[in-house]
Formats: structure tokens, sequence, C-alpha cells
């Protein structure tokens, strides 16, 4: 493995002339790029490259900003970088069982821009836009202002939903990203939020600490502190998306008492092997960020050539388990098609259970027997367990 996806590497200039402006986020958002033209000025493209992006101006925006395309492989066509976010021509294939809803959200808002699917939680889609797009994202279909469909969220009508139901304790806010908007919209949202009683716990869905480390300022960290307990969860697929701009990043946030988890998707060619991920969970460790959840690639429209086994994210998962800090773990889970919510997917280490004992398999393969206490009176669910 290529020592430097384990080290923290800066990546200012790199495609870009040294530019004073390099660190304000703005100037980020400002020179993102977003066209083909803009695209061939730094990198020579592939022909389905080239045909994905003209295909991108009807499915899902292109955007990236400096920042983030700087960690490019100006050489190498199958970079991680590259691939999740540069559109490539099976964008536009469309094959079976793919849909442009895969969660089923859409039917889960009771009300336009909410998502109620769990008992207890809220997901508030308070934004349409991302610093950049990545080419697998779930949302599409309302996302970057291109898609199929536009995301009309009703705030009025979404803090009205969440007062009148005190089963909420927990919003988690998303979108788009949230971390796009102003300090000052983000927090009248977090002020209206916390002037919620029953609303005990906020979370922020983002990517922007990788895309965009730029705008975790400490301004902005000063503000969200108000308003904890505040979680955030972030995203990262790849060990070389951690620089030291990243890093910085999430230490401003987990300075300012923010606990961090990360989410990463599974993906072909980018994050599909044990040692990548080891890697990656390793280093977010060093960044203060526990790894949250690894999800298998929904089942959005084009996104077969990013999409691996199921079988291959188990084997990830039994590679990490044992062989590293339990910390730095995910849970593997498949958000279930059609709106069952995620479901979690775990290696087998249950080999037998009856109501006497247990055998299993540890981490390396040896085999141990626990036994059950004896004559407990417990009802057993042993029976359901058995192997078939
Ligand atoms: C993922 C998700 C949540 C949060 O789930 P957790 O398992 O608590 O992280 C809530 N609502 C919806 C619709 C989700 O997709």
């Amino acid at each position: 493995m290529d020592p430097s996806e384990s080290e923290f590497v800066s990546h200012a200039p790199g495609y870009w002339e040294a530019d004073p402006q390099w660190g304000d986020w703005r100037w980020q958002m400002k020179h993102r790029v977003t066209t083909l033209a803009g695209l061939e000025r730094h990198l020579e493209l592939t022909a389905a490259e080239r045909a994905g992006v003209l295909l991108a101006g009807t499915k899902l925006a292109l955007a990236v900003t400096p920042h983030y395309f700087n960690l490019i492989e100006r050489d190498n066509p199958g970079c991680p970088i590259r691939r999740q976010v540069i559109p490539r021509i099976e964008e536009g294939w469309d094959t079976p069982y793919e849909m442009s809803d895969p969660c089923g959200e859409d039917a889960a808002m009771p009300v336009p821009g909410l998502v109620h699917r769990y008992p207890d939680r809220a997901l508030f889609l308070v934004t349409d836009r991302c610093a950049s797009y990545c080419r697998y994202c779930t949302r599409s279909r309302v996302v970057s202002g291109v898609g199929e469909q536009e995301l009309h969220t009703d705030f009025e009508q979404a803090f009205q939903y969440l007062e009148k139901h005190p089963e909420i304790r927990d919003v988690l806010l998303s979108g788009g990203d949230a971390l796009i908007l102003s300090d000052d919209r983000l927090e009248g949202l977090l002020k209206r939020l916390r002037a919620i009683r029953h609303i005990q716990f906020l979370r922020i869905g983002t990517r922007v600490p990788i895309f965009l480390p730029q705008r975790v300022t400490p301004q902005l960290c000063d503000m969200l502190k108000k308003y904890h307990p505040l979680w955030m969860s972030v995203h990262v697929n790849h060990p070389r998306e951690l620089t030291v701009e990243v890093r910085d990043a999430l230490g401003r946030l987990a300075d300012a008492g923010i606990p961090l988890g990360n989410q990463s998707v599974l993906l072909a060619g980018v994050n599909d092997s044990a040692e990548t991920m080891k890697d990656l969970v390793q280093k977010l460790l060093m960044c203060r960020v526990r790894p949250y959840y690894l999800y298998q690639c929904d089942l959005i429209r084009g996104s077969s050539h990013l999409r691996t086994s199921v079988a291959r994210g188990v084997e990830i998962i039994e590679a990490l388990r044992g062989f590293t800090t339990g910390y730095a773990v995910p849970q593997f889970v498949i958000d279930a098609p059609g709106g069952g919510g995620k479901v979690p997917v775990n290696p087998s280490y249950v080999i037998y259970h009856d109501k006497e004992k247990v055998v299993m398999r540890n981490y390396d393969g040896k085999i141990f027997e626990y036994p059950e206490p004896v004559a407990s009176g417990e009802p057993s669910r042993c029976d359901e367990l058995l192997p078939v």
C-alpha cells in the first residue's frame, strides 16, 4: 500500500496556481469545477468520463471543490477520489432493481422535507445543495437542482410537525449538506429545534469537513457548541481524503465537544478492499472520528459501476473485527430497498446454539463453547438460532 495513504498529506495548491484565498471557503465554493471545460483545464478525461459529464446536466450536477479536486491523481484514471466525483457514462445505464428513491423516503415524508421513518427520530432535509456531488448520491433525485424532482422543504410545517410529535427525540439535519448554509441560517434552524423541549439530541450529517474543510471556521464551531448535545456524522470513503486540512477541521469540531462519527459507502474501485478500509478506519480514529456505518451502496439509478457484492462488505468487516481497535469497526448496513430502514448485516460468529450452549468462532477462526445457564427458566430464543 502507498504509505501516503496512511499518512496525513497536505493538499494545498496542486492543480491550481497558489491562490492567496485558497483557505477561504467562499473562494473554494466560487471556484468549484462544474463544467466539462473546467475539468479539462486540469485533467485529461477518458471518453467514458466525457460522456458522463454531458449526462450530468440532467441527472446530478457536477461540482468539485478545488480542495477535493487536488486529491485526484493526475495520471490514474482509476483514482478512488476521481471515481467518487467525476461522472461516467455508466450513470446513464439503467440496470434492474435501480430506483430514483431507493430508500423510499418520499413515502415516509409527513411534510415536505421531513422523513419520519423510525419511531423516535426524524431526518430533516434542510437544503438541496452540497459542496461537491457524490456520483452515487442516494438523494440525487432532489439534490443539486438538475434532477427529476425538486426539494420543497416546508420549514414552518416541519417545525410544527416536530412540535406536535413528542415521541421525536432525535433530529438529524441533512440534505444536501446542512453546513452549506450560512452560520446565521444554520443557527436559526438549531435555535428553533432547541426550543422544542422533547428534542433531546441533534445531529448534522455532512461531507463539508471533507469537501470543504475551510468551512469549519472557529466561528462556526463556537456557534455549534451552543446547541449541545450536538453530534456530527461525516462521510469519508478513502484514507486519502483525510488530509492535514481535513484532520485539522475535524479537530476543531472535536474541540468544540462535538462527537464525530463516520458513514462510508462501500464503493467498487474506491474502498472495496480490506486493506483500504483498515487504513481508513484507523486514520479516522487519529482524527477523533468513530467509524459508525459502512453502507452497502443503495440501488440508485446509474450506480451499477460503483456497487459491490454484499459478501464483500461482510468480508471487510471480518477482516477488521479483532484485527484492529474495536472502536474502528463500523456497523455494515443495507438501507432496505423500498423503505425498511437500515438493516445490520454481520459476519456470523455463532456456529451453533441450543439450550445448553453456544458454539462460536473467534476472529481468527478458533472454536469456543459457552455453556448456557442450567435450568435458568428463561424463555429461550435459541430455537430460532439453530442453523437449518
Ligand atoms: C439513517 C436514518 C436515520 C438515523 O438512523 P440511525 O440509525 O439512528 O443513525 C433516521 N431517519 C432516516 C430516514 C434515516 O435514513
